[in-house]
């Protein structure tokens, strides 16, 4: 680990004003990700600013009817807060899905979203990796990479983004509002984070010294059915293969509304609002689901290993949409695929 300086921010504008000043400054919520990415030299900051003495560790009602969640509030405090387990429990599960009760006590809100990729080749700083180093190669194309993207990719760069929290977060059509040095915005999440393309060094769409304050649930519709569904090599402590969330509102046996998100096969939860309106107006029935799974897969591409993540994917999007239509949806506590 490189030498760094350590200071505790204690307000926005404070953390602002070094973010912005400093170019290698990087800063510091539940530490969970940068920490390991300081220890493998892959991040190396001139210096580290502390930003849990900020003001962002709340959930708080909206006026629309929707929740705000505080950057810094936990994995955990979101997972588990009564208001999200009855109005939002996609989110919930999702969050269960990942990591562990450790690991969720520490993370954030706002380090979940800014969660770097796992590809291997990233956190080895001896090989070149167009993400780390912007021009330098990418080795995942010709060598280990059953775990990369399958939709979405750049001959630059075939990482995907691990966050579960997002899969869920992308479902739910959340807002990131971010603060710096021009001021306030919000960003659909659908725009926050970025596919590769020319430049995979960028993961989002935060311009330079913008922070995020916090994230916005929208007011869902009522009796919304819903499902989190995570396919990974073991049933605990592991990042996805490829998961899939759903939200499902059907009257009289007829979608009216259908919100499916994708994860681990791109750089970012992978949604395709096309797709959904095919639902609209169908019977909830697995010929249905096959078709639109058939839709949202068909511009995907497989590298060497992971060709049998398109058939997963596939399968999974028809199960977690009958999970979520049927009102059963995947546990977290009981991992059992039912
Ligand atoms: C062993 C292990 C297993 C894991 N398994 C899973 C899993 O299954 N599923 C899953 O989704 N995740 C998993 N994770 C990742 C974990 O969820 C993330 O490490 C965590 O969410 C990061 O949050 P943090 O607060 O610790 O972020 P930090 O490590 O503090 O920060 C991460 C990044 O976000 C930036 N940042 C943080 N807050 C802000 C802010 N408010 N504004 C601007 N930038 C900010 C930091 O500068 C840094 O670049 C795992 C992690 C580990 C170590």
């Amino acid at each position: 680990m490189k030498r760094f300086r350590y200071m505790k921010a204690v307000s926005v504008r404070e953390a602002i004003g070094i973010f912005a000043a400093e170019p290698g400054a990087a800063l510091m919520a539940g530490g969970t990700n940068l920490v390991d990415l300081m220890k493998y030299d892959v991040s190396t900051p001139t210096v580290v600013v502390d930003i849990n003495g900020l003001p962002l560790h709340d959930i708080t009602e909206q006026p629309d009817g929707g929740l705000r969640l505080g950057a810094l509030v936990s994995n955990a405090d979101v997972a588990y807060d009564p208001r999200i387990t009855e109005r939002y429990p996609l989110l919930s599960s999702a969050i269960l899905a990942g990591a562990s009760g450790q690991l969720r006590n520490m993370a954030t809100v706002g380090g979940n979203l800014l969660q770097r990729t796992r590809c291997s080749y990233f956190y080895d700083v001896q090989v070149p990796c167009n993400k780390r180093e912007p021009g330098s190669g990418c080795p995942a194309k010709t060598g280990l990479n059953r775990g990369h993207a399958i939709l979405g990719a750049s001959p630059l760069c075939i990482a995907t983004h691990p966050s579960d929290m997002c899969v869920a977060l992308s479902a739910l059509d959340a807002t990131i509002l971010v603060e710096g040095p021009r001021g306030v915005r919000s960003i659909p999440f659908s725009e926050f984070h970025r596919l590769p393309g020319e430049s995979p060094e960028r993961d989002t769409t935060l311009e330079p010294g913008e922070i995020i304050l916090a994230v916005d649930l929208p007011l869902l519709p009522p009796s919304m059915g819903y499902s989190y569904l995570k396919i990974r090599d073991r049933l605990s402590y592991a990042f996805a293969l490829v998961s899939v969330a759903v939200l499902i509102k059907i009257d009289d046996r007829i979608i009216q509304q259908a919100h499916l998100s994708l994860g681990s096969v791109a750089h970012k939860a992978w949604r395709d609002k096309d797709a959904e309106t095919l639902l609209v107006g169908a019977a909830p029935v697995r010929a249905v689901f096959k078709r639109i799974a058939d839709r949202l897969l068909d511009s995907a591409i497989a590298q060497e290993q992971n060709g049998f993540k398109i058939e997963l994917a596939h399968r999974a999007t028809v199960r977690c949409l009958e999970q979520a239509a049927a009102g059963t949806p995947q546990s977290q506590a009981n991992k059992r695929i039912c």
